[in-house]
């Protein structure tokens, strides 16, 4: 109940309208209530053959509630429409809003089918929330107390008995469904999330199950899941369908109620015969507002696990935090980490500890070291993905905290390893990173990523995720992005790892080109691989979260540290005895 609240403190700025449309949805209802008293008016009174100017009143009700009644339908559906648009849109966009600072560092931990059933299937959940849960015991509520007073002027024995059966269908009926469905919501929506997870493993890694024989596993799978929800759903939907069948029930049990209570009213002479035609009609027509109420207990549960787990995403702190009033990025670049220690959440052993460096502008730093050493860590603090644990990282001497993260991210341009092509053209997947460039820069950048031969398919289908490319050309094609960027400080983190010894060689000269000259870009290289270490002024060696060594290429070689064993093991032949044959 607890999500409840807080969704519609969330689509508070739309109570006006919410509540306009439930009028709306009243006043359709009564008109069609009048509708009916006033047919049963004219029905009653034409038996005693009355003359046609008494009947005069019967007719024209008819008439007002028989135009009134669609008219008020339609702007109805309109107005609860809009509105339901108006909350949805409102949802997304404070979904969006609260689940962007929270990339990448925070959303790690889910699986991205889980956050794609929350951001599609949950917000379409709420979907329902107005006109399935608020606005029917809204409507419910105003109908009820129209007939209580209309009843109540007959006798006040009427008013009491209707509502006893209205509160029955109000309250009873949706408690009883509650009861029988408790947990299917939830159930099917968990369901739900395990079919939307277990679909897009299915898809992404097609090629592997294929090559491991597992893909009918995977399928056999995916149709328990399916039946298993298909099985919730048809009890859900036999639950719901007897609640028509419920409340039919009790509207009869009120007509015979009231017909037991008005039978000696009208047989004293107390009230005129012809109004228990209409009486009774009333009664009945007004039940046509308890019935969308078991189903809206339905949506309320539903609602409620929809928003719960759509708040466990928005209740999560960031990683870091954006100061209010952020400051300009610096002309000067030079980077300093100071005593900088960082340890991942949930883990127990820092992956840098007490690191200190520093960087001046213009330079070109490799920073090596085996897997699982600190590398990239470096670069997710640099680009404030995260913030360090201990110690500061500085940009032109003004601490990073200070900035803005878009801003750290707009001048510092990144390569990775991975790089993320969308299923768009290769036009489209350049201009993500400048999307003001003419057709002639793109084709710059591609020849100088080395990808001479994509100028003249700037149109062409890059593929799911980039899958029509290799591995070197999408890499190539980050470099390309990097290169449009334009920033000053650029981090290449593995990023020529794909490619082979001479196309990597090529596209390190054109990175290199494109950094040196007039531009004075600050180069940073992570690498594993310690291939053209000689093209770099400075080179700091990772070990265990710590720098072991730095300086030059040549300086490292003559040190003999981890190093040079990297380098002499890079460089000869892996098994030299099988060579030699001894
Ligand atoms: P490198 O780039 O040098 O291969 P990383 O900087 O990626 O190494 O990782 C350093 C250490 O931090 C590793 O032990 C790795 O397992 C751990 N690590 C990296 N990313 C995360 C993460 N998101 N959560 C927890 N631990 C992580
Ligand atoms: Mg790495």
């Amino acid at each position: 109940m607890k999500e409840i609240v807080r969704l519609l403190h969330i689509v508070r700025p739309f109570h006006w309208w919410m509540l306009f449309a439930a009028v709306l949805g009243f006043a359709t209802i009564g008109s069609g209530i009048g509708l009916l008293m006033s047919s049963a008016y004219i029905i009653a009174k034409a038996a005693l053959h009355p003359s046609f100017q008494e009947l005069q009143l019967g007719i024209a009700g008819v008439r007002l509630f028989g135009v009134a009644r669609g008219v008020f339908r339609y702007i109805e559906r309109l107005v609860a429409h809009n509105t339901t648009f108006k909350i949805l849109s409102r949802l997304r966009v404070w979904f969006y809003e609260s689940v962007e600072p929270l990339t990448p560092a925070r959303l790690l931990q889910y699986k991205s089918g889980d956050l794609l059933q929350r951001i599609t299937g949950d917000i379409d959940t709420l979907e329902n929330l107005y006109a399935r849960v608020i606005a029917p015991p809204l409507t419910a509520a105003m109908i009820s107390s129209l007939l209580w007073i209309l009843m109540g002027s007959f006798s006040i024995t009427f008013s009491i008995t209707l509502l006893c059966f209205h509160a029955a269908a109000a309250v009873g009926i949706p408690l009883l469904s509650s009861y029988l469905n408790r947990g299917t919501a939830s159930k099917i929506s968990a369901m739900q999330t395990g079919l939307q997870t277990r679909t897009l493993d299915c898809i992404q890694g097609i090629s592997d199950l294929m090559l491991f024989n597992r893909l009918d596993d995977h399928i056999r799978k995916l149709h328990q899941l399916k039946h298993q929800e298909l099985k919730l759903q048809r009890k859900q939907a036999l639950i719901q369908r007897s609640h028509e069948s419920l409340t039919g029930l009790l509207m009869n049990g009120a007509v015979i109620a009231l017909l037991w209570v008005l039978t000696p009213e009208v047989s004293a002479g107390n009230i005129n015969g012809v109004y228990t035609a209409v009486v009774i009609i009333a009664v009945m027509a007004s039940f046509e507002a308890f019935l969308p109420l078991p189903d809206a207990a339905q949506h309320l549960e539903a609602n409620t696990t929809a928003g719960k787990r759509l708040f466990e995403i928005v209740d999560v702190q960031p990683a870091i935090t954006v100061p209010e009033q952020p400051e300009q990025f610096p002309e000067n670049h030079t980077i300093c980490f100071d005593s900088v220690t960082f340890t991942y959440p949930e883990t127990y052993s820092p992956a840098l500890s007490n690191i200190s460096f520093s960087i001046n502008e213009g330079e070109k730093i490799a920073f090596i070291g085996p897997s699982g050493a600190g590398k990239s860590t470096i670069t997710s603090l640099l680009l404030r993905f995260w913030d360090p644990s201990e110690g500061t990282i500085s940009i032109g001497g003004k601490k990073l905290e200070h900035f803005d993260p878009e801003t750290v991210r707009q001048n510092i341009g990144i390569v990775n390893q991975t790089t993320y092509l969308f299923g768009e053209t290769i036009r489209n997947n350049l201009l993500l990173a400048k999307p003001d460039a003419g057709d002639e820069e793109l084709k710059q950048a591609l020849t100088f990523a080395g990808l001479e031969t994509f100028t003249g398919k700037l149109d062409q289908w890059a593929g799911q995720h980039g899958m029509n490319l290799s591995g070197g050309e999408r890499q190539r094609m980050a470099i390309a992005r990097m290169l449009l960027q334009d920033a000053p400080v650029i981090v290449l983190d593995e990023a020529t790892a794909n490619l082979d010894t001479i196309t990597e060689k090529s596209v390190m000269q054109s990175i290199l080109k494109f950094c040196g000259q007039d531009q004075a870009k600050t180069l940073l290289i992570i690498t594993h691989r310690l291939r053209n270490m000689e093209l770099f002024d400075r080179i700091f060696v990772l070990e265990n979260g710590c720098i072991v060594e730095h300086g030059s290429h040549h300086e490292l070689l003559k040190n003999k540290g981890l190093y040079a064993s990297m380098w002499s093991l890079q460089h000869q032949p892996l098994f030299p005895d099988l060579i030699t044959g001894s």
